[in-house]
C-alpha cells in the first residue's frame, strides 16, 4: 500500500489494516473471514488488529490459521491484553498465549486494551520485558483520554508508547478537541477503531447521508471508502476496519487511494462537526 504511517521508531505500517473483532467465533464463517483477510493482506493490508478478548483468542486463532506459512516478515501483527491481567502476575503467560494462538513468536504490537487497576508503571515495565525478550517489538495503549496519556508520560519509559488506538470515525470526533494535538505533539499515531462506525449501527442514518453519498460519488466510491478517506486524512492514522467478506476487504483497501478535497472536507465539518469543547472519550 503506497499511503503509509511511519511509526517513531521507523517502522512503516499501512494507513488501512484489518480489524478482526467478532470474527473467528463461527465455525460456518471461518473460511470466508480466513479468505477476507488472506485477499487483504496480498493487497496490502498487512496489519492485522487483534486481542486476547476477541472471541476468547479465537480471532487470534482465525489469524494464526490465516497466517502460516507467509512471510512473518511482510506481516504487522497487533494484539491487546486485557487490561486484569496487564501487571507482572499474569502478562506474561497471556503474551504467550497469543503468540500461540497466532502461531508467532512475536508480536509487532501489544496493546493495553483500556486503563484497569493495575498501575501503569508496572504494566509499562512488563512490557518493556517483553520487548527485551523479543515476544514484542513494542507496545502501546488504547482507549486512553489526554489526562491518561499524560499520566503515562510521567512513568519511567512511559513516553515509548508507540500508538495510542480509539474510536474515531466521521460522527465521533470527539479527540479531535484535545487529545489528537496531544498526540500530534508528542508524536503518537492514532489506530482509529470502529472507523466504519460498526457499518453504521454506532451513529443511525450514516450511510444514508447526503453529504457523504454526494462525496462518495465525486469520487466514484462508496460510503465506506469515504470514511475511512477521513479517518486517514491526516497521513499519521491507520484506520482498522473489520469485515469478514472479500468484496468488503478489497473495497476499503482502495479507499486508501480516495484522497478528499478541501472543499470536501468542509462539507463534512457542516454535517458533522468536530468539537468546540472537551468530550470524554467515546468507546463501544
Ligand atoms: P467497524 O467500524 O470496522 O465496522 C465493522 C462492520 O462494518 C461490520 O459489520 C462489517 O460487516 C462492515 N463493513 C466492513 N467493511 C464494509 C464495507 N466496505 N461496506 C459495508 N460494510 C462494511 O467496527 P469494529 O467494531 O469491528 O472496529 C474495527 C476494529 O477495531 C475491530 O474489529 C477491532 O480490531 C478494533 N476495535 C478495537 C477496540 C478497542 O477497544 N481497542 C474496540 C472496538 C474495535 P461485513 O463483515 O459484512 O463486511
Amino acid at each position: 500500500m503506497e499511503r503509509q504511517v511511519c511509526l517513531s521508531d521507523g517502522r512503516k505500517v499501512p494507513c488501512i489494516g484489518q480489524g478482526t473483532w467478532f470474527l473467528g467465533e463461527h465455525r460456518d464463517r471461518f473460511i470466508r473471514e480466513q479468505e477476507a483477510l488472506t485477499a487483504g493482506i496480498d493487497a496490502g493490508m498487512t496489519l492485522l488488529d487483534t486481542a486476547e478478548m476477541y472471541g476468547n483468542g479465537k480471532a487470534e486463532a482465525l489469524i494464526g490459521r490465516t497466517i502460516k506459512g507467509m512471510d512473518r516478515s511482510r506481516l504487522f501483527l497487533v494484539s491487546k491484553v486485557y487490561p486484569h491481567n496487564a501487571g507482572r502476575k499474569n502478562i506474561f503467560k497471556s503474551c504467550m498465549a497469543s503468540l500461540e494462538r497466532m502461531g508467532t513468536d512475536y508480536l509487532d504490537l501489544y496493546l493495553l486494551h483500556w486503563r484497569g487497576g493495575i498501575p501503569l508503571s508496572e504494566t509499562v515495565a512488563c512490557m518493556e520485558q517483553l520487548k527485551k525478550e523479543g515476544k514484542i517489538c513494542r507496545w502501546g495503549v488504547s482507549n486512553f483520554d489526554t489526562d491518561d496519556m499524560e499520566e503515562l508520560w510521567s512513568v519511567p519509559n512511559g513516553k515509548n508508547c508507540a500508538v495510542n488506538q480509539v474510536l474515531y470515525h466521521v460522527a465521533s470526533r470527539g479527540i479531535e478537541y484535545d487529545l489528537l494535538p496531544w498526540m500530534r505533539d508528542h508524536k503518537v499515531p492514532l489506530m482509529a477503531y470502529c472507523p466504519l462506525a460498526q457499518a453504521g449501527n454506532l451513529r443511525r442514518g450514516l450511510y444514508g447521508s447526503p453529504v457523504l453519498k454526494e462525496i462518495a460519488d465525486n469520487h466514484k466510491a462508496t460510503i465506506s471508502q469515504v470514511l475511512l478517506a477521513f479517518a486517514v486524512r491526516d497521513g499519521s492514522t491507520i484506520a482498522i476496519p473489520r469485515t469478514g467478506r472479500k468484496e468488503h476487504t478489497l473495497e476499503n483497501r482502495a479507499a486508501a487511494e480516495v484522497v478528499l478535497t478541501g472543499e470536501e472536507l468542509d462539507m463534512i465539518d457542516k454535517e458533522f462537526p468536530a468539537p468546540s469543547r472537551k468530550v470524554y472519550l467515546d468507546i463501544v
